[in-house]
């Protein structure tokens, strides 16, 4: 046996005991004859103490860290304990050792934090992997992937593999691609999602299915995305809206239940997109804080008539005015207030301004555009935005879309300022009733705001057929938020073939282009399709969220960096001229 115990679970209960240990020595610290060194392994870290005096082979100066050692010794209790580690009060006073493997230095210190850059610890991401950090996140990764499947299992879903080799499915994204070498020419795509393939599952009657499955997207990589990441993905026949929400407001809870031990009892509240917006500035809230916007004026329509009686330009010209109203505010000095205004005219926010109204607690009001209202009409906005003593009221003013993103970024980043986004407190809520079609204000047509597999409402069906109203269409389509971020989306699906080829055509495809790309698919929706409708959750952010962190990326064991390479493998890389030919590829 290499070792009798590991390096997590000595305790006082052990000392005298004759134990066998192997790991990787951590740190080395020699002091003339004697020597102290941390041994690590998956489950913890204990001190080896070797004395030369009681034995000279005991001379432990050839072992540097990250060599692999196995040492035999008895447990003894530590005069100076440290109560850091859960082994702090113990330590192996070492009668034998022996170097399994020698280590070169290592780029960086494998501890709880290192010193070593996001790159450089990518290139060597095996020993980054050996840090406590990482330790746990793939813990964490590994326990919530085990909780989901204990649930699904529970209520009878079945895990199914489904293709990686596969013709194109649009969700948006580009996809990868794959040549064939046997029909030159010819490319795979890899899977978006596995969409149309849990779809004909549901035609075959495996009416409940998952897989914790690989998707693979080329986008752009924004922060925190990954080329390929894993979904939980899930599908129902014979269900409404309704059953999927409850079915997966179940696999939440139990998740959170399980490896959090965070009990949620209340139903998740559900919010309109339409609300979402209007209230918050986007589409996946941050509930944690209320800080809600409050709309003063938009597209044309006055909501607070003060706003609109004044003779402030900036005020009068805008398509919107928005509002919130931020405890503590009052007290700001004209430094923060200048910094905040820095802070709206970062490019990435892109207004030329904030406005302020401070409600002082002695019940004035004093504002930036004090000269263009009376302290009534000031008063009555402070009323409109349920302002009390003690708030400044922030205003954006601008064009209707770019205006509302300002707000909702400038509402995260009070609530941070605030201390309001706090890491252990999670707040799930179901945004429902989404769009069927968004504008692609570039290309100038509609496109599917979820996918083109999603029905619409089906009073809304007979829209479809004045192009004048597609904005108003809405979709049996629902997305999961916990704490400001989307982890999971999905849709009750069209199952009729007329209605999918009417889906097809309103996104502007040909029927023989609908027919040559979705043929398959429509094709199997002749043979008895039953109504179905599913879901998929981003399994990396929800163990992030889950981690209390996020990045994404720390929670796979080896992901890409910004630029999609793995910097570790130097991939992509250029293939062989012979591979090329072979691939029928010039
Ligand atoms: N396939 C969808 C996605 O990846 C999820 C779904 O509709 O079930 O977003």
């Amino acid at each position: 046996m290499y070792r009798t115990k590991n390096c997590g679970e000595l305790r006082m209960q052990h000392v005298g005991e004759e134990v066998t240990l192997a790991g990787w020595v951590q740190t080395v610290r020699k002091f003339g004859s004697i020597t102290f060194t941390d041994l690590r392994d998956r489950y913890g870290i204990t001190q080896l103490y070797f004395n030369e005096q009681l034995n000279c082979q005991l001379d432990a100066t050839p072992i540097g860290r990250e060599f692999v050692i196995q040492a035999v010794g008895k447990v003894v209790e530590r005069t100076s304990k440290n109560n850091k580690i859960p082994t702090g009060d113990i330590e192996v006073e070492i009668t034998s050792f022996k170097i399994l493997n020698a280590s070169a230095v290592p780029p960086f210190t494998i501890e709880e934090n290192t010193d070593g850059g996001d790159e450089l610890r990518m290139k060597y991401r095996y020993l980054d992997l050996r840090r406590p950090t990482l330790r746990r996140n793939l813990e964490l990764r590994y326990k919530v992937n085990r909780s989901v499947r204990n649930y699904l299992d529970t209520l009878g879903f079945w895990d199914i593999e489904t293709p990686f080799l596969i013709k194109s499915t649009p969700e948006g994204a580009r996809d990868f691609v794959v040549p064939s070498r046997m029909n030159q020419g010819q490319f795979y795509a890899l899977p978006q999602s596995p969409q149309t393939f849990k779809q004909l599952l549901m035609v075959s009657g495996y009416d409940r299915y998952y897989q914790v499955v690989k998707c693979f997207r080329d986008e752009d990589l924004r922060a925190d995305r990954q080329p390929e990441f894993t979904q939980v993905d899930c599908e129902m026949a014979f269900v409404e809206q309704e059953d999927i929400l409850n079915t997966f407001e179940g696999l939440f809870k139990h998740v959170f239940k399980d490896v959090k031990g965070v009990e949620m009892t209340e139903a998740f509240p559900r919010m309109t997109f339409d609300d979402a917006m209007w209230h918050y500035g986007n589409d996946k809230p941050d509930i944690r804080f209320e800080m809600k916007i409050q709309n003063l004026k938009s597209l044309g329509k006055v909501y607070c008539e003060t706003v609109g009686s004044g003779s402030f330009k900036v005020f009068d010209d805008a398509e919107t005015i928005v509002a919130i109203s931020v405890p503590g505010g009052s007290e700001y000095t004209r430094k923060q207030i200048d910094e905040l205004t820095e802070w709206v005219k970062r490019p990435q926010i892109g207004m030329s301004g904030v406005v302020n109204i401070k409600c002082n607690t002695d019940g004035t009001f004093k504002s930036s555009i004090d000269k263009f209202f009376t302290a009534d009409q000031l008063e009555s906005i402070a009323e409109y935005c349920q302002a009390t003593t003690g708030h400044i009221i922030l205003i954006l003013a601008g064009a209707e879309t770019r205006t509302r993103k300002a707000m909702s970024e400038l509402r995260l980043e009070m609530g941070n300022r605030l201390g309001f986004r706090d890491h252990s407190i999670y707040k799930p809520l179901w945004v429902i009733d989404f769009p069927l079609f968004e504008l692609d204000e570039e290309a100038n047509r509609w496109v599917a705001r979820h996918h083109p597999f999603t029905a619409p409402k089906p009073d809304h069906i007979e829209l479809m057929n004045d192009l004048s109203r597609y904005g108003e269409i809405k979709a049996n389509a629902y997305d999961i938020v916990l704490n400001g971020t989307e982890i999971g989306g999905g849709s009750i699906r069209i199952f009729q073939r007329d209605l999918q080829e009417k889906m097809f055509a309103a996104l502007g495809m040909s029927k023989e282009e609908a027919q040559e790309k979705f043929g398959f698919l429509m094709g199997a929706f002749e043979y008895g399709a039953p109504p179905h409708g599913g879901i998929a959750f981003g399994f990396d952010r929800l163990c992030a969220l889950l981690g209390g962190q996020e990045t994404i990326r720390d929670f796979i064991a080896f992901p890409k960096n910004n630029s999609g390479r793995d910097v570790m493998l130097d991939a992509p890389s250029a293939i062989d001229e012979a591979q090329m030919k072979e691939l029928g590829l010039k």
